[in-house]
Formats: structure tokens, C-alpha cells, sequence
């Protein structure tokens, strides 16, 4: 089979390397079917994000069209070699969807899909929203603990689902907060907020991303564990693949041992996405 990297940033959002093009051609040379560029949506309009060093982590408004117009033409000239997939990464902020969507609308007819993601929490206790997985913030990590972390994400995951207003197709790396290896000290914690998630995952119909990037960090595996895709596939909740690469040598990244790991699960089937329609394609 070939395969497909839904998640891939560029040098667009300002903490990755590489042209979109160098992703492209890195897909090409490794042999995929599809590349999908997501590169993170901007943050600009937001409110609540004095913290935040957006700047350094998404595109800006002012650059949505150029970044549109690069990955179409790429489309064109590479599209005997390989299919590219446009979307975004979008974060989920809650009461700040109707901001959002003033930008997202207008270009959505443009996208293939959409991956919705939670990095920025809000304990709503004044002291303001901050990014869980960028170690700048590992004080404001320790100050909660891990206990409350989890809890607070996946709280959040399920508001994104939950919400109305907050059009999304895929979940990007679904039990995030264990990036830097911190896990709550209630063991039970984890799982308990996992499964609700999932059966609301499962009530949507919305797809999770299997994210290699976690084995390029502290906690060295995949996202979701293989004891969350134990219950997904009992759940028979639909899965893709994204390497969350920053830079084009990642694209990819240990797929193989990832369809392998599926499949001995019993997974069969991975989802596809083109103008935001879903099929699937046999692994
Ligand atoms: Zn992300
Ligand atoms: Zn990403």
C-alpha cells in the first residue's frame, strides 16, 4: 500500500524548516500516495492570548492567501507524482469560535480538510491561557500538575466536539499533555477522560489522527498510546496518519512500524479526506 502524511508544517508558521515544497518533494522521493499541509492557523484575532507567543507559532492573516495559493499551485505541478491535500491546523479556543470562523469561512471552500487541536489551556483563574506543549511554559505546567492538565485538555477536547460553531474534520494528537512524559498520579484519571472523549469521538463521527511526533519527544511514543487504540478500534473509530513534521526529513516519520502496530490491533482501514469528504482506502 501507499501511504499518506496528513500532518506536515513549513517555514510558513515560524518554528518549522522548509518550504512546502521540500515536503513535497520529500514525499515524492519516499514514495506516498498524498501529502496533506496543515500549517496552524492564525491566531491574531483571538482574545485571551497576551501569553501566548503566537507569533511564533502560526500563520498570520495577512499570509492566508499566499499560503492557499502555494500549496494549490503545488498541486498542479506535482499532481502526476503525488496528491496534495490542503487544510489547516486550527485551534480551539472556546467562546472565540464566531471570531475564528470570520476568517475560516471564507476560505474553506479551498480546504480538504481541517485538523482540530487543542495546545492553549485556560484554568479561567486570571492568570491567563497558556501553551501546554511548548517548554516555555513547563512552569506553568508544574504550577497545575498533571492531574489537572489532563483533566483541563481533555475537558476542553470535548468542548471542541461539542461545539456548534467549531467546524473541524480530524483531532490532531490526542492525548497530548503527555509530550514532556508527565502523567497524572491518579491512574485511573487518564483513562476516565480518555473514554469519555472517545465515545463522544465515536458519537460525531469525527476521525483521530495517529500522530508520530511523540516518538521524537520525551515520551517516545505515538499519539494516541496503544492502550487508547486498543478501545478505538473497539469503538471502531476512524484513524489517519500525521507525522507532525517540522521539518521535511520527518515526513513519515516510522509509519511503517505505526501500520504495523494497526494492523496487529485490527485496524484494516485508513480515511482519506478531499474537499472535506471522507472515503476510506484498505491497509
Ligand atoms: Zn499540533
Ligand atoms: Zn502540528
Amino acid at each position: 500500500m501507499k501511504l499518506e502524511d496528513w500532518h506536515t508544517h513549513s517555514e510558513l508558521c515560524r518554528h518549522a524548516t522548509g518550504t512546502i515544497e521540500d515536503y513535497v518533494k520529500k514525499a515524492i522521493e519516499l514514495n506516498l500516495a498524498t501529502i496533506g499541509t496543515c500549517d496552524h492557523f492564525p491566531y491574531e484575532f483571538l482574545k485571551n492570548i497576551d501569553r501566548i507567543p503566537y507569533g511564533e507559532y502560526a500563520i498570520t492573516i495577512d499570509e492566508i492567501q499566499d499560503y492557499l495559493a502555494t500549496a494549490e499551485s503545488l498541486r498542479q505541478k506535482y499532481k502526476d507524482k503525488i496528491n496534495i491535500r490542503i487544510g489547516f491546523e486550527v485551534d480551539f479556543f472556546e467562546n472565540q469560535e464566531s471570531a475564528l470562523n470570520n476568517h475560516l469561512n471564507k476560505v474553506k471552500s479551498r480546504l480538504d480538510y481541517i485538523l482540530g487541536s487543542v495546545h492553549i489551556l485556560d484554568f479561567q483563574d486570571g492568570k491567563g491561557a497558556w501553551g501546554f506543549d511548548d517548554s516555555r511554559f513547563k512552569e506553568d505546567y508544574e504550577y497545575y500538575g498533571a492531574d489537572k492538565v489532563y483533566t483541563q485538555y481533555f475537558k476542553t477536547l470535548r468542548n471542541m466536539l461539542n461545539s456548534e460553531q467549531f467546524d473541524f474534520d480530524i483531532v490532531g494528537h490526542f492525548d497530548l499533555p503527555k509530550k514532556f512524559n508527565d502523567f497524572p498520579n491518579d491512574k485511573e484519571l487518564l483513562i476516565n477522560e480518555a473514554m469519555k472523549t472517545l465515545e463522544l469521538i465515536k458519537h460525531k463521527g469525527v476521525v483521530i489522527e495517529i500522530n508520530t511526533g511523540g516518538l521524537r519527544k520525551d515520551v517516545k511514543e505515538q499519539y494516541p498510546s496503544e492502550e487508547l487504540l486498543n478501545h478505538m478500534v473497539d469503538l471502531d473509530i476512524q484513524i489517519l496518519l500525521g507525522s507532525d513534521a517540522h521539518k521535511p526529513y520527518q515526513v513519515a516519520w516510522e509509519f511503517n512500524s505505526i501500520i504495523d502496530i494497526l494492523k496487529k490491533i485490527g485496524y484494516n482501514h485508513l480515511t482519506h479526506f478531499e474537499k472535506k469528504k471522507k472515503t476510506l482506502i484498505e491497509i
